[in-house]
């Protein structure tokens, strides 16, 4: 009897693994043909500087289409990171975000786009050659593009990973460490590589007002940041406690859904228009 359970537990999870395979192979397939029909969209969440609450910068978040079923950028990135397809779509997003920087910097001419760059393709060749020819077209500094690396790109520490950052940090972009706090080697990161902004992951945020231990923490690791100047940003601002907070520990520059959500670009627009005002 406990045979037959047992027989009955594999095929149970055969079934759920093949599921998930199914599934992940539906995801590839459709990424390619949303590429080929250029039907990913960027949203565009704002960064605001600490003292002034104006808006200084943007972060260019990836979504797919408008239709059923619907993924977030952390079901399909990984998916498109496995499959090599990030290439393609993560020189869209970056020619897309740039011009549509260039746009707005018409206007807010000190305004910063921040881009997400996954670890595979950092390890390509042509990152460097396609960051160059998209602000090049767009007539925008280098130093206005942020390049957002997270944390758990280190993982497994790469001589290329380690080269191609320096290249682009010559070249002027600014590199900035995005989920800082989340993995157990952060601290090396920031002697390794040439990092100029560093932004705390949503779980650095405490929960309550009420501080503590936490509270310790992220003030101790704030100074330590300062003193190194690093540029500090903190994401995942959903209270008021936690903004006031992140002031008062003289943090940077905030980002989270208490100030804005990611917004499509003509949202962004009015918002900056209205702060122009
Ligand atoms: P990330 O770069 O750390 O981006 C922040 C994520 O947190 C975004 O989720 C954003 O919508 C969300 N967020 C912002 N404020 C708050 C808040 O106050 N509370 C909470 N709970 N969440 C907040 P999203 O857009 O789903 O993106 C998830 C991740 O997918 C990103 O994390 C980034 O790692 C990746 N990603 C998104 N777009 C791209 C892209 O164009 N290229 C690459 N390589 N990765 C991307
Ligand atoms: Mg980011
Ligand atoms: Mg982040
Ligand atoms: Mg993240």
């Amino acid at each position: 009897r406990s045979k037959q359970s047992g027989k009955n537990k594999i095929c149970f999870y055969e079934a759920r693994y093949q599921a998930e395979f199914h599934r992940r192979v539906g995801i590839r397939n459709e990424i390619g043909s949303i590429l080929k029909d250029s039907g990913f969209r960027l949203f565009y969440q704002p960064i605001y500087d600490a003292k002034t609450s104006k808006i200084v910068g943007t972060e260019a978040l990836v979504r797919w289409p408008e239709k059923d079923p619907s993924y977030g950028p952390d079901e399909f990135i990984p998916i498109a990171e496995e499959s090599r397809m990030i290439d393609g779509l993560g020189k869209w997003v970056i020619t897309t975000a740039i011009k549509q920087l260039a746009k707005w910097q018409e206007t807010n001419s000190l305004l910063t786009m921040s881009i997400n760059i996954s670890p595979v393709q950092l390890e390509h060749d042509d990152l460097l050659s396609c960051l160059s020819d998209a602000i090049t077209a767009a007539k925008v500094a280098p130093e206005s593009v942020v390049l957002e690396i997270t944390e758990t790109a280190f993982f497994k520490h790469s001589d290329k990973i380690s080269d191609a950052l320096h290249a682009l940090s010559q070249h002027g972009f600014k590199i900035a460490l995005d989920d800082f706090g989340m993995g157990f080697s952060s601290i090396a990161h920031l002697m390794d590589y040439p990092i100029d902004i560093v932004k705390l992951d949503k779980s650095m945020q405490i929960p309550s007002a009420t501080g503590g231990r936490r509270q310790q923490v992220l003030a101790g690791l704030a100074l330590m940041l300062r003193q190194l100047n690093f540029e500090i940003v903190a994401e995942g601002i959903e209270t008021a406690a936690q903004q006031d907070n992140c002031i008062g520990l003289e943090l940077d520059k905030l980002q989270g859904f208490l100030l804005a959500r990611p917004m499509p670009a003509s949202d962004l627009q009015t918002l900056l228009a209205a702060a122009d005002e």
